[in-house]
């Protein structure tokens, strides 16, 4: 707790004495004290020193339309007014969450006309893992239990989300998976691809999937669940032969394909889902994140017609949240949805603000300590490597945890996973923000060079 500002030292003591912060190291944290943030507007943050940061972002890639958007709010406080709660079991519901039904119903690939609605994007998960078992039991093949994943795969962090996910940090604490979920190899070329070109790499790491369906069984398998890019997993952008080859295999068998679409969905690839810009056509789809912009928690699975038509003879399904379809998320993501509809947020970042991103983040291909930059939309990835030539990293130096922390003491959010740098900054960046975005990052990258050299 190194602050001069009282008022920053009174909240890390209230941190220190009463919270206990989401993934996070609770003895470092105390020792360290969080870094208060008070404020935001725009693609912008301000911390209880004053400081203004670039988010990079989006918050957990999740604030859209950006920070301190009036109708939103206006939203959330009409709609707290007018009815504050009700819930939708037991045959009721209400205009918002109806409305915002139908309103992601017409943004949602064609044949998707459903949403079962959560609290988060763990929760769509756990609906999802449940209605694929309850919809196989249906059509009388109550076997067909397992869920294919992938490894470093993320997935949230409820039992369900933690085990469908493939993050080995995540499973070594609470003993999962839980039973009846597998997960087969990322596509991820960079660090697993050896001398296979990407093209080889892809179809192989696809070829895995087909390779688990015959090893526990057609029989025995539901669905397989994949992120179209995987994003906590470090921006995984698989290589162009992988989801075409993913695509043959699912033909090939009557198992169920879920898009995770809580990171890709709402625009983040340029397009509405990451299922239009790869052409997945899913059968279900689990969104989060976008939805509301981050503005307030709710999440949701949209699910296929034909999925449903099964469904819809399975009598009661014994599955639904307190909170699922709340009145006010509905209200803000109906306005957060209308927003980027009325002012062609997707559109603008598909023709404009993508390809500005991604051509001026491969400039940073030059430096010497970055051994691939890659991205798509508003998503980008930077490997920090000892080797260009042959992909080896600096064992043991943490070096993307020295850059992240480089970037937040310089003005700019880019978080860390091992050492790959990673963006997904709010879809509503302009051009010269990306600018600054590139230059904060590229000083960062010469100041955490230089930490190495010395
Ligand atoms: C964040 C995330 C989740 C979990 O969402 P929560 O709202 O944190 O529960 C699930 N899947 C993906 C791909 C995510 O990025």
């Amino acid at each position: 707790m190194t602050s001069n500002n009282p008022q920053t030292r009174e909240w890390q003591a209230l941190s220190n004495d009463h919270h206990l912060a989401p993934f996070s190291d609770f003895k470092q944290l105390k020792e360290k004290g969080p870094r208060i943030i008070t404020s935001a507007k725009g693609v912008y943050l301000w911390d209880s020193e004053g400081n203004k940061i670039l988010d990079g972002m989006a918050g957990l890639w999740c604030v859209a339309i950006g920070y301190g958007r009036d109708e939103l709010a206006d939203a959330a406080s009409k709609q707290m007014r007018e009815l504050p709660y009700y819930n939708l079991f037991f045959q009721t519901a209400h205009p918002p969450v109806l409305e915002l039904a139908k309103a992601i119903a017409d943004i949602a690939p064609e044949g998707m006309n459903h949403v079962f609605f959560t609290g988060s994007g763990s929760e769509g998960n756990d609906t999802m893992l449940r209605m694929v078992r309850h919809y196989w039991a249906i059509k009388g093949q109550p076997n067909k239990k397992v869920i294919i994943s992938r490894k470093n795969g993320y997935h949230g962090s409820t039992v369900a989300g933690a085990s469908l996910g493939g993050m080995t940090y995540m499973h070594e604490q609470g003993d999962l998976p839980i039973p009846g979920i597998v997960h087969i190899a990322q596509p991820y070329w960079f660090a697993e691809g050896g001398d296979m070109t990407p093209e080889e790499f892809g179809v192989w790491a696809a070829n895995q999937l087909e390779e688990k369906i015959l090893e526990v069984g057609v029989d025995n398998v539901g669905a397989f669940i994949a992120e179209p890019i995987q994003g906590a997993g470090g921006v995984i952008i698989p290589p162009e032969t992988y989801w075409p080859r993913i695509k043959e295999i699912l033909a090939k068998y009557d198992i169920l394909f879920v898009a995770d679409e809580v990171i890709c969905g709402f625009g983040r690839t340029g397009e509405w889902f990451g299922s239009d810009f790869y052409d997945l056509k899913p059968d279900m789809m689990t969104i989060a994140k976008g939805l509301t912009s981050g503005y307030i928690p709710m999440g949701g699975l949209i699910v296929r017609d034909e999925v449903v038509a099964v469904l819809n003879e399975g009598g009661d399904f014994n599955h639904g949240f307190t909170y699922s379809g709340h009145p006010v998320a509905a209200a803000v993501a109906l306005e957060n949805i209308r927003i980027m509809r009325d002012e062609k947020i997707i559109e603008h970042v598909h023709a404009e603000t993508a390809p500005y991103l991604q051509s001026r983040l491969r400039e940073l291909n030059d430096h010497p300590l970055v051994g691939e930059v890659r991205g798509v939309g508003l998503l980008g990835a930077i490997e920090l490597v000892q080797d260009k030539a042959t992909r080896k990293r600096y064992e043991g130096k943490g070096v993307g945890m020295i850059c992240r922390t480089f970037c937040f003491d310089n003005g700019l959010i880019m978080r860390a996973v091992g050492d790959t740098m990673i963006i997904a900054p709010p879809l509503v960046i302009t051009k010269a923000e990306i600018d600054e975005l590139v230059t904060k990052a590229r000083k960062c990258l010469d100041l955490t060079l230089s930490a190495l050299q010395a």
